[in-house]
């Protein structure tokens, strides 16, 4: 009860220039998950150790006993991998290109202009009283000293936990106070779509009344010149702090297992966890995973337009790319400002050879047709890439043609924060593309499919998705909170990774993501995932966005509820609500078929962009007074306009 599958084979032309052949690949990905240590041992070479591991693989997924490490007794820094190593071969390559929210303003840091501010940072911080394994907040726009702060962290051996810049007073407490920061490094304000915005304001708000007890200085980095209050004796000018500071900064050396960083997840099921990272395995696999999903090459300009508040930031705007010395772009601005052909305005401008960004920020394109492609040739691009959210199989095809016209293959990547780096995808001119599909497992990942009662299911089916083994990108604990670990990843199925997500496997043993596994409906009997209704709707060309969600239902067990946002310029009317209906029906089946339409302009997102469904599952079963944590929602009014004009009352 499917759609029909758009498959883009790799032609043999491709073939020739992909890094593996299938048959490479295949005897690959078998040794990394039979002989996980023999692979590994030898993938963990990719990164410079000071001390080199003997042991490699020591993890346990047993209840009660949850223990995870990789690489345990070798010494490395993660800073030392991505700056100083690449001094003597890469001294005066650029190491970010920096694209202003103006297009006007740009700027290029090479790895010795990068190794210079990094560590007199580090310098700084230590001036400051940081020290090995303190935690520091870090809540900052996207600018090159948002990855300096980070990178500074890592040298001294400091737990970096970032906090998206859009977050509230409430939330940068919450997270200080969960981690027990000892110190925050901000700006006075961001830029984004030709406004500013403070960040100093929310952090003076946030540390206001000794609500953050552990908190001894706040860093300020002066971004617009903005006006902003002082507290002299806890605030400190970033340059000013750095003025009299050597440029030379000794990495601290670091065990395998030191925590790198702790980052709050998007929050979108529940409370955010704070999840922690350590040093040796994540950026083994942070670095391997960059290099072969995008098929990264050395003299490539890489571009992830995600923001350094996420993981997708943390492992692919940082970390991965500057541990393999590559050029990576970050971006102050939003995909449609000042036009809506932004994005490939920057692709021309920087040449961009490797662009990955998220479904939202496409169908956020794709709602204006295709004026998003008219603007730029996109020439440069070679490969892209998809995050964050199921991609449907309509805003696929249009990311494909528009952007990569018609010639880029698409990484549809499925992860997590918790993963750490990316988990299932196709890889360049190696998998067939299959529109929707994240297809096969990256190396050293062996995904299942299980059903309720924890059995594992084979073949082509449909089941919850669990990882059956550890990889090295794993998160190794909840900070401070070990138990809640065990009970939310490692309870439900024993001895399995539970991610949370379904999934759908093919005859061909491709996976398809269906979204979490609390959003697929239970249908008068039929296993319905949201994300497949999603994407026929979209297909609609009335409909830019869509969430469908279940509801208490009488007699089906479970209601279809649909939220759907129209195409600018379309109005919605009853007609074209019993269409909509109608085309489900037809595409779909008829047990697809919505119990409700509610149309709306805007659907509630977390500030990552993901549409918030534990909130519209709420709305839909008429219980909106108890909507859970609401903190990580970019615009509350969207929710209110929502339950004022609910449709099952
Ligand atoms: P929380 O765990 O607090 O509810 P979250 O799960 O939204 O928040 P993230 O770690 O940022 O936080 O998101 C990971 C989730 O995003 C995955 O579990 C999955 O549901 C979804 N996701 C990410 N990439 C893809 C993809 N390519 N296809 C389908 N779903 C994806
Ligand atoms: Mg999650």
């Amino acid at each position: 009860m499917s759609q029909p599958t758009h498959i883009h084979k790799v032609s043999n032309e491709a073939k020739q220039q992909a890094r593996l052949s299938e048959e490479q690949y295949q005897r690959m990905y078998a040794e990394s998950v039979n002989d996980p240590d023999s692979f590994w041992r030898e993938q963990g070479q990719r990164i410079d150790w000071f001390t080199p591991y003997n042991r490699v693989k020591n993890t346990s997924f047993a209840p009660g006993k949850v223990d995870i490490k990789w690489f345990e007794d070798g010494t490395l820094n993660a800073c030392y991998n991505c700056v100083d190593r690449h001094l003597a071969e890469r001294g005066d390559k650029t190491a970010i290109i920096w694209e202003g929210d103006s297009p006007e303003v740009q700027d290029e840091i090479s790895y010795r202009t990068l190794h210079k501010e990094v560590s007199r940072f580090a310098n700084g911080l230590k001036k400051l009283g940081v020290a090995k394994g303190d935690r520091v907040a870090i809540y900052m726009p996207m600018v090159p000293q948002a990855a300096y702060a980070m990178l500074a962290c890592a040298r001294i051996g400091a737990v970096h936990s970032v906090i998206f810049a859009g977050f509230s007073p409430k939330a940068i407490a919450d997270r200080i106070n969960d981690c027990e920061a000892k110190l925050i490094i901000t700006a006075d304000e961001g830029r984004r779509g030709g406004k500013t915005f403070g960040l100093k304001d929310n952090v003076d708000e946030a540390l206001a009344d000794n609500r953050c007890p552990t908190i001894t200085h706040s860093v300020v980095c002066q971004v617009t010149d903005g006006e902003v209050n002082w507290q002299p004796e806890r605030d400190v000018w970033w340059h000013e702090l750095v003025a009299d500071v050597s440029h030379e900064c000794q990495p601290e050396v670091m065990n395998a297992e030191d925590p790198l960083f702790i980052l709050y997840t998007s929050g979108s099921t529940g409370k955010p966890k704070g999840v922690l990272h350590t040093t040796g395995g994540y950026l083994v696999y942070a670095s391997m995973t960059h290099e072969y999903v995008f098929d990264y090459r050395e003299d490539d300009i890489y571009w992830c337009a995600a923001d350094v508040g996420w993981i997708t930031g943390h492992s692919y705007i940082v970390y991965g790319p500057l541990a393999n010395g590559a050029t990576t772009l970050m971006f102050e601005g939003v995909p449609t400002y000042p036009g809506i052909g932004r994005i490939g305005e920057v692709v021309d401008k920087h040449q961009v050879n490797i662009l990955y960004t998220a479904p939202t920020a496409i169908r956020a394109l794709m709602s204006k047709g295709d004026a998003a492609a008219k603007t730029s040739s996109r020439d440069s691009l070679r490969v892209l890439g998809s995050v964050g959210e199921p991609i449907n199989p309509e805003a696929w095809e249009w990311y494909y043609e528009k952007i990569g016209n018609s010639r880029c293959p698409i990484m549809d990547t499925w992860w997590q924060t918790e993963t750490g780096g990316i988990m299932i995808t196709p890889l360049p001119n190696v998998n067939d593309l299959k529109a929707g599909s994240a297809t096969r497992p990256f190396f050293g990942v062996e995904p299942g499919l299980v059903d309720n009662d924890g059995k594992s299911l084979t073949g082509a089916t449909e089941g919850n998705l669990v990882i059956k083994q550890s990889w090295p990108g794993q998160a190794r604990t909840l900070w401070g909170d070990h138990e809640r670990f065990e009970q939310t990843y490692f309870s439900t199925y024993k001895n399995q990774y539970f991610t949370g997500d379904g999934a759908r496997r093919d005859d061909d043993g491709d996976y398809w993501i269906t979204g979490r596994v609390d959003d697929v409906l239970n249908v008068s009997g039929h296993r319905l995932g949201t994300a497949e209704i999603e994407s026929v709707l979209v297909a609609h060309k009335a409909i830019s966005e869509a969430a469908v969600v279940g509801f208490p239902h009488d007699v089906k067990g479970q209601g279809i509820y649909v939220y759907v946002a129209p195409m600018t310029g379309v109005t919605a009317d009853e007609a074209l609500t019993a269409e909509v209906r109608e085309w489900v029906r037809n595409e779909l089946s008829p047990i697809a078929t919505p119990d409700f339409i509610h149309w709306s302009e805007g659907l509630p997102k977390t500030r990552s962009g993901k549409i918030m469904r534990r909130i519209l599952r709420k709305i839909a079963a008429n219980e909106h007074d108890n909507l859970g944590d609401t903190s990580t929602l970019a615009d509350p009014s969207v929710v209110d306009s929502l339950i004022k004009h609910r449709l099952n009352k």
